[in-house]
């Protein structure tokens, strides 16, 4: 028997419903073999996983990696070097980049300027503009289109501010384009008018602008508030109107009026919606968020939305949102955290985090891999090639340790930014190995890949 490239032996293999003892064997990128434990497979390289979970490859789908335009703060090769480290083996880039990928010119020059660069395998937004060229984009490979329907109170976000998509003829056009081609239309919902008035009135107008001040706004429903819950009723409608396959961005940033939205347009209306949680939503809270500071951008206000969100299907993914910025961008942010750019660091943390959840009971592995591996892999046209453990399915398998702990800390961060909005907490479980159609890529912190080996997944309507 000619003996496999790969076999992970002794493990606990773990599912979206359940887990097994047993051993996965690999061989030319795919998984060829699922054995009973015990059994003795012939491998050029064995992982001995005893103690261990093994995961399919758990996905990441909300990383700025910032490249082109941005890249002092990150590009793809830090950026996936960061989810590598973090056990993520599958990356989906969240464009706001200059230039913005909105046509067939831009995506093909920013596949062919991060293609050599990932060390894990990765998918490209196009950005949605223009509704005349969302399907060049979607047949050149977009996994979906991203929509700004925002734009910062001070107009730094994002980059280029004519990316909003503030109007909502424009809007309804895209909508109408993105269902044509059957990709998902990812957005990130607000009512910016409503948003800049009072925010203005009662915060910036009257010189109110320190960090802690920022914090009030948020918590009042300011910033990323009430404006986002707006936004996400004209935009759910629209998109029951076109039969637009919506993706709603940002959950974990919206007051409890998004939350009941959402429940009502899937389970009421069954409509085709589905919605991503961010991690800082469950496990941020103020006191972090005031340390860290322009670090961080939310906080979990009212955590038990987030959570009963996981346990009745609002949310469908988690995310761990990657949005870095270097020092010197948010330097003033202390002073005046309005007129910053927003961001907090996930790609490196995200995966720690749930399975700091796991051991405290409040999340199971299998939700882990249901958020972060099934569930997207599904919405995206991914699975079974990703998301899955399957005889065929792409060998990508992320195997973590429950009882290894870490303190974040800056300096052990791969990401350019060089901080962690998560400075200083302890988190209990941790990725040791990371796996991307066999090749191991991360091994207990060591990255042993080399960049360019991470490979572009197209979306399900590429030509
Ligand atoms: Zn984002």
């Amino acid at each position: 028997m000619k003996p496999f490239d790969l076999v992970i032996e002794n493990g606990t293999v773990v599912t979206a419903t359940d887990s097994y003892s047993g051993t996965i064997a690999i061989s030319d990128g795919k998984v060829a073999a699922i054995a009973a434990p015990g059994l003795k497979l012939p491998a050029e390289k064995t992982v001995d996983a005893t103690g261990l979970h093994v995961l399919p490859g758990l996905w990441h789908v909300h990383c700025h990696f910032r490249e082109p335009g941005h890249t002092y703060k990150e590009d793809f090769e830090t950026g996936t070097r960061a989810a590598a480290a973090g056990g993520i083996t599958f990356c989906i880039d969240m464009t706001n980049n200059t230039p913005h990928p909105t046509t067939l010119d831009t995506f093909e020059e920013k596949k062919a300027m991060v293609a050599p660069k990932a060390h894990v395998d990765y998918a490209l937004y196009g950005g949605g503009l223009y509704p005349k060229t969302c399907s060049e984009l979607v047949k050149a490979g977009a996994i979906g289109i991203k929509i700004f329907n925002t734009r910062h109170v001070k107009e730094v976000y994002p980059y280029i501010t004519e990316l909003g998509v503030l109007d909502h003829g424009i809007l309804y056009e895209l909508y109408e384009a993105i269902a044509e081609t059957g990709v998902v239309g990812s957005v990130h919902h607000d009512d910016t008018e409503w948003v800049k008035r009072l925010t203005f009135r009662d915060f910036i107008d009257k010189g109110a602008t320190s960090n802690a001040d920022y914090m009030d706004a948020y918590e009042k429903g300011y910033m990323y508030g009430h404006g986002m819950v707006a936004g996400l009723a004209s935009s759910l409608y629209y998109a029951r109107l076109t039969g637009l396959r919506l993706h709603v961005l940002h959950l974990g940033v919206m007051p409890v009026g998004a939350y009941e939205l959402l429940h009502h347009a899937k389970h009421d209306l069954g409509q085709d919606v589905t919605a991503e949680l961010e991690t800082a939503a469950l496990f941020m809270n103020r006191e972090q968020a005031e340390k860290v500071g322009p670090a961080s951008y939310l906080w979990a206000v009212a955590p038990e939305a987030g959570w009963e969100s996981v346990r009745n299907g609002v949310a469908d993914f988690l995310v761990g949102e990657h949005a870095p910025h270097s020092i010197e961008d948010i330097a003033d942010g202390w002073e005046d955290n309005f007129s910053v750019p927003l961001g907090i660091t996930g790609a490196q943390e995200f995966i720690p985090l749930l399975l700091n959840a796991v051991n405290e009971g409040r999340l199971s592995l299998s939700d882990v891999v249901r958020f972060c591996a099934l569930a997207p892999a599904q919405r995206f046209g991914i699975y079974p090639k990703k998301g899955a453990l399957e005889i065929g399915s792409d060998a990508d398998v992320t195997i973590v340790d429950l009882h290894k702990e870490t303190v974040f800390r800056k300096e052990d961060m791969h990401s350019k930014a060089a901080m962690t909005s998560w400075e200083g907490m302890k988190a209990k479980g941790m990725p040791v190995y990371t796996i991307v159609r066999g090749g191991i890529v991360m091994d207990n912190g060591r990255i042993l890949g080399e960049p360019g080996y991470g490979a572009f997944t197209p979306g399900i309507a590429a030509a």
